[in-house]
């Protein structure tokens, strides 16, 4: 089957740019003929059915926080810490559900240290 016409240029390769310039085509490349070596093969097969619509495929946002009862239990313990900032209490309720995601759970030892955390400083 011989190469097509390129439907862009017409087959000479060039196309007139909005400024009136000659430009090489840049569905062929110059060639004048329609995908005859690899680029753009197959362009019967894109249809736009293929697109999925956009707009309702919004994935929910990973949660990002406690998700057993003793990871929830602990993280009520961390957010009525009045010893430790902010910045503390988020880092250790990113700990647990870190550690939940690795164990499945909260582990005592975990939890031991956790509470560890929430004591204030010894000086
Ligand atoms: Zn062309």
């Amino acid at each position: 089957m011989a190469a097509e016409i390129c439907g862009i240029c017409g087959g000479d390769g060039r196309i007139n740019n909005s400024f009136g310039n000659e430009t090489r085509c840049p569905s062929c490349h110059g060639t004048g003929r329609r995908s005859d070596e690899g680029g753009l093969r197959d362009v019967t097969k894109t249809k736009p059915s293929h697109h999925k619509p956009a707009g309702n495929a919004a994935v929910a946002p990973k949660q990002q926080g406690p998700a057993t009862a003793g990871g929830l239990l602990l993280a009520r313990e961390v957010e009525a810490c009045a010893t430790v900032s902010a910045d503390t209490k988020a880092k250790i309720l990113r700990e647990i559900a870190d550690h939940e995601a690795t164990h499945g759970k909260c582990t005592e030892t975990f939890i031991k240290k956790v509470r560890r955390q929430l004591r204030p400083p010894v000086r």
